[in-house]
């Protein structure tokens, strides 16, 4: 019989790679439960402006456990600054862990009615991508309804290590994104969304990492890191191997690319 105390505590090593941390509030909370459910580290990842700078703040109160990135979030520019931002970008991006989120979304409203748009993001992305090579950091990319530019555009202008994050897109890209040697994301639509599990059933693990993308909601409830345990339960099942081999190989896989 095993007796649950603190030895059991730490069996499961995990890492949130893509949490939207600005967007949560009862910081303590958050972090306390990420600590409970056995991560070890949190990316944050900033989108804009403002939540880049929130993102760098909560890595300041939490050093050494939350690990920052920013960047322009491909639906998030309009509006600001965006020369602004991308200098913002520039100067603060050897602190943090990544540049990101950054990527196309030609699923985006304003996206799929104009070409500017999806021209505007393109450019965006490239510029950031640059400044991820310039500055010898990974991305974390988006690239929702735009899979094929987006991995065009990292062979491109990126940097050799990059995560296309939550990807869902076609079998034939996911071959060339492994082949490339990127890695690919989790997250807990692993347990409902058939295009989410047809590339993570073809994948291998070595090649995966695991998220949240919190806040958003799975099954009507806003996701925060603890929400990884959903993540890793649907991967488990989806791959048919234990929790355990899934938190090892992924955790790995983490701490290797992001330098943690
Ligand atoms: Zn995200």
């Amino acid at each position: 019989m095993r007796i649950v105390g603190e030895e059991d505590e730490g069996i499961l090593r995990l890492v949130d790679t893509h949490a939207h941390l600005s967007d949560l509030e009862d910081r303590e909370g958050v972090i306390g439960r990420a600590r409970e459910a056995g991560i070890e580290a949190i990316v944050a990842v900033g989108g804009n402006l403002e939540t880049s700078r929130a993102t760098l703040g909560w890595a300041d109160d939490y050093g050494g456990y939350v690990h920052p990135a920013v960047g322009i979030h491909p639906t998030e520019w309009m509006g600001d600054d965006v020369d602004e931002t991308l200098r913002f970008i520039d100067e603060h991006v050897d602190r943090c862990v990544a540049v990101g989120e950054i990527g196309l979304d030609y699923w985006n409203r304003e996206a799929k009615r104009s070409e500017d748009v999806r021209e505007r993001q393109r450019e965006i992305y490239i510029r950031q991508l640059e400044i991820a090579v310039e500055h010898g950091k990974p991305a974390s990319v988006h690239g929702r309804g735009a899979w094929d530019d987006a991995l065009g555009l990292a062979r491109e202008h990126g940097p050799d290590r990059i995560i296309f994050h939550w990807f869902s897109g076609p079998l034939d890209i996911l071959r060339e994104v492994l082949d490339y040697g990127y890695l690919i994301s989790a997250t807990p639509a692993a347990e409902f969304s058939r295009d989410h599990r047809a590339a993570l059933a073809e994948a291998p693990l070595e090649s995966m990492v695991i998220e949240t993308d919190s806040p958003v909601s799975y099954h009507g409830k806003r996701a925060e890191p603890a929400d990884i345990l959903l993540t890793l339960r649907s991967l488990a099942d989806l791959k048919g191997v234990s929790e355990e081999d899934v938190a090892e190989v992924t955790t790995l896989n983490a701490e290797r690319f992001f330098g943690l």
